[in-house]
């Protein structure tokens, strides 16, 4: 790893102005769980030539480079990362034509749902309240209230890592399933910008819909401690949340990771805790599901 040419490659794309970075960032800022080591180099390009950019630095200088949108999903080591990660966060261009919204993978999810909302357009309602980007939102095809991304997103584009250009997903070509999309499956695809198709509403019913969606996620979940958001993936036919508070680990703590009191499906961070406590605890629940029911959950938590 060449840390001089990449900051040297890196500085030259910055007085471009294709980018910003920041040396030994430490990734608990970057994370809804507010955990995580330092990174050593935080990459935020302003536009997809700074993307290009950032990725050819990085095999210019043999760096590791890995991508995260707004870290909502993800469990960042203890130890940081030695390498550089890009974030998305300032591709976050929005367009609307008729009922078409485009979107840099950046945009924040919730921000396009109450733009979508003032301009009288539906389908993004689910949306508004989970913390991510719109480029994770694909990834794994976010979705919330018998609601998904899968119903509106009509097209991608994006970088392909190992072709070294550009591409697109239509429609069916995205793979979307439960919590999965193409994009899952090939990690060397960055989500750049997607197509959305939305449906005309009243701007009224729309914003309704969304305040009603907020006020069940305040209800129900632990918005007031850092986590991200539910720890496991659903298992057909069971609520995962049902199942940890029936092994009754409802309210355990391994330090100051612990199993909400208020929503069993979340592992939250009640003030210092480590990934190491998290995965121990992650673990402690997926064993004791398994003794009692026998069935194997999936962890939604993405260990970076
Ligand atoms: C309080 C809370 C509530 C939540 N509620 C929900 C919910 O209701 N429904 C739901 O589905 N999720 C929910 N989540 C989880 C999370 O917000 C979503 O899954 C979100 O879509 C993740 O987006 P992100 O930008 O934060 O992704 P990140 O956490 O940054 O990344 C997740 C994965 O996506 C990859 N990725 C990110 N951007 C790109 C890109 N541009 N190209 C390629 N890969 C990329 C990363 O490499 C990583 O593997 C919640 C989280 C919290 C903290």
């Amino acid at each position: 790893m060449l840390k001089k040419a990449f900051l040297k490659k890196l500085d030259e794309a910055v007085s471009q102005g294709l980018l910003t970075y920041q040396v030994d960032k430490p990734l608990s800022s970057c994370s809804t769980f507010r955990i995580g080591g330092p990174v050593s180099f935080a990459v935020y390009p302003n536009c997809e030539q700074g993307v290009i950019a950032s990725l050819e630095a990085a095999e210019f200088a043999m760096m590791p480079l890995r991508v995260v949108g707004s870290g909502s999903n993800i469990l960042f080591p203890d130890e940081g990362f030695e390498g550089a990660i890009l974030f998305t966060r300032n591709l976050c261009r929005v367009s609307f034509e008729g009922t078409i919204l485009r979107a840099g993978a950046g945009a924040s999810l919730s921000a396009l749902a109450l733009e979508a909302a003032k301009k009288g357009l539906s389908g993004l309602e689910f949306a508004y309240g989970i913390p991510g980007s719109l480029g994770g939102g694909v990834y794994m095809n976010a979705g919330a209230y018998d609601h998904e991304l899968a119903e509106v997103v009509v097209e991608s584009r994006y970088y392909d890592r190992t072709y070294k250009g550009l591409g697109y997903f239509r429609e069916d070509e995205h793979e979307f399933a439960y919590r999965n999309s193409v994009y899952k499956k090939q990690d060397d695809l960055i989500v750049l910008g997607v197509r959305m198709d939305l449906k005309e509403d009243d701007p009224l019913t729309i914003r309704a819909r969304m305040d009603d969606y907020m006020e069940r996620r305040r209800s129900k979940q632990p918005l007031e401690y850092p986590s991200a958001g539910s720890a496991f993936k659903r298992y057909p036919g069971y609520f995962t949340a049902k199942l940890i508070d029936e092994v009754g680990l409802k309210g355990t703590a391994v330090g100051d990771a612990a199993v909400s009191e208020k929503h069993a499906g979340f592992v939250i961070n009640k003030g210092s805790a480590t990934a190491a406590q998290v995965k121990e605890l992650m673990a402690m629940i997926e064993e004791r599901i398994y003794e009692k029911y026998g069935i194997h959950i999936e962890r939604e938590i993405i260990y970076f």
